[in-house]
This record gives C-alpha cells, sequence and structure tokens, in this order.
C-alpha cells in the first residue's frame, strides 16, 4: 500500500491541501481565532479506497463519509486505530446501529427517533455513541435537521437520554455565495449551540462549513469543516 506520485489522489492532495490548510489558517486570522481551532473533516464519499490511502498517507485523520454502507466498507479496510470516521450523510433508523458501530462521531442525528435508536445502541454496550445534532437553520425543504423553532426542546430532551452524548451541533448552509444569507444560517447555530451549552449537557463543537463556504462558518465559530470537493475534486455522482 504505497502511495506514489503516479495516484491520482495522492498528487491532487499534494496540491490541494495545502491550499485548503491556508484558506482555514487564513480564515481562523481573520476572525482573530486561535490557529488550529477549527479541524479539518475530509470527505471521502464517493471516492474509492485509494482516496482515503491517500488521505492518510497525506497526514489527514478525520474521514467523512455520508452512507452507513460505505462508510462500513472503509472502516473494515482501513481500521479504526489511524483514522477518526465521521458520519455526515441521512442515516436510516433501522441503520442506527450499524453507524454506531462504525462511527467515531455521528453529525448527522436529525430526529428524536433516530436519537433514540442510537441511545438504546450506546447503553446496551455501555460506551455512549458520540453525536451531533442536524439543525435545519436556513428552513429549506430539502435540508434535513431538527427545524430553529423546536431544536432547542428536542435537543434538551436528547440530552436526557443515557446513551449518547451531544459533542455539539452540526448545519448545512444552502447552496448558494451570498455572505449575508450563509453567515444568517450559521450564526443561527452558534446562538442555539449558546443557548443550550448552559445546561452544560450538549458540548462545544460545531460542525459548518463547506468548500464553498468554510470562510463565512470559520468567522461564525465552526470548529470542524467538512470539505470534500475542494480536497479531492468533483465526485462521480451527485449525493
Ligand atoms: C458532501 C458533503 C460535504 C462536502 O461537500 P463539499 O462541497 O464537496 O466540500 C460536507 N457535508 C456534508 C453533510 C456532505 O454531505
Amino acid at each position: 500500500m504505497t502511495t506514489t506520485s503516479t495516484d491520482p489522489y495522492a498528487a491532487r492532495l499534494a496540491e490541494t491541501l495545502p491550499l485548503v490548510r491556508e484558506r482555514i489558517a487564513g480564515a481562523e486570522r481573520a476572525a482573530g481565532r486561535e490557529e488550529g481551532a477549527v479541524r479539518l473533516v475530509a470527505v471521502t464519499k464517493s471516492h474509492p479506497p485509494e482516496a482515503v490511502e491517500a488521505a492518510l498517507a497525506a497526514g489527514l485523520v478525520d474521514l467523512g463519509e455520508n452512507r452507513v454502507s460505505e462508510l462500513a466498507s472503509k472502516v473494515e479496510r482501513f481500521g479504526r486505530t489511524d483514522v477518526r470516521w465521521h458520519m455526515i450523510g441521512h442515516i436510516q433508523s433501522r441503520k442506527a446501529k450499524d453507524a454506531a458501530a462504525v462511527a467515531d462521531l455521528i453529525h448527522s442525528v436529525e430526529s428524536a427517533k433516530l436519537a433514540g435508536r442510537l441511545a438504546r445502541v450506546g447503553a446496551e454496550r455501555g460506551q455512549p455513541v458520540e453525536i451531533l445534532a442536524q439543525v435545519n437553520t436556513s428552513g429549506e425543504a430539502s435540508k434535513s435537521g431538527f427545524s430553529l423553532d423546536s431544536a432547542a426542546d428536542e435537543i434538551e430532551s436528547m440530552a436526557e437520554l443515557d446513551g449518547l452524548r451531544i459533542n455539539g451541533l452540526m448545519t448545512m448552509a444552502p447552496f448558494v455565495d451570498d455572505e449575508v444569507v450563509l453567515g444568517k444560517a450559521f450564526r443561527a447555530l452558534r446562538l442555539l449551540s449558546e443557548r443550550l451549552r448552559a445546561s452544560g449537557r450538549v458540548g462545544p463543537e460545531l460542525s459548518m462549513g463547506m468548500t464553498n463556504d468554510m470562510e463565512v462558518a470559520i468567522r461564525e465559530g465552526s470548529t470542524m469543516v467538512r470539505i470534500g470537493t475542494a480536497l479531492l475534486g468533483p465526485r462521480e455522482t451527485a449525493r
């Protein structure tokens, strides 16, 4: 499993990773935030195992996938000791147990039903499932997550469950370039987080920012950006 410059993923990452790291560092500086405050999650979804291999060789340790089956097969191949696996996509309730078995952090807990299933898994195994609650900060019908109206109540109820540890919140902004619209979505997540953290049962993580909006997300307090395209190029299938 050697990686050479003839591997297109390794060659691409040699170019893109320094640029992405500089975008993150630049945004941290511009926001007056500490260097290294934002964790880079490399989204390898729908890319083959060679992409994971190249990402690990390049020093990336946080990898994101959006389908339980694809995550499970990559975990089987690459293990869990050198990688922190992030589940960032929709999870059907019947796949909750499978997801909990392979993900180190589940970003996409978008319903009380899924939270309940995951909590049961965590309670049964005697080790809480590490999650983020996904919030629909834009109100777009196409986006998953708790609505801003009900999120605080729903997440406070989730925090009562044994078997879950709520590390923080996650959101996806609308797919637009308008920084005012993006900033509004990310700020809504941060304000919700500040409110929930007062209870002491919801952690400080804010998973927000993708290829097209990471600077705005970092300005608004992101602690984790989920970056696919800027690192690995376009995906073959739109997901
Ligand atoms: C695919 C995906 C990303 C990565 O998006 P890019 O625009 O390719 O950086 C981030 N978050 C979620 C939830 C995704 O599904």
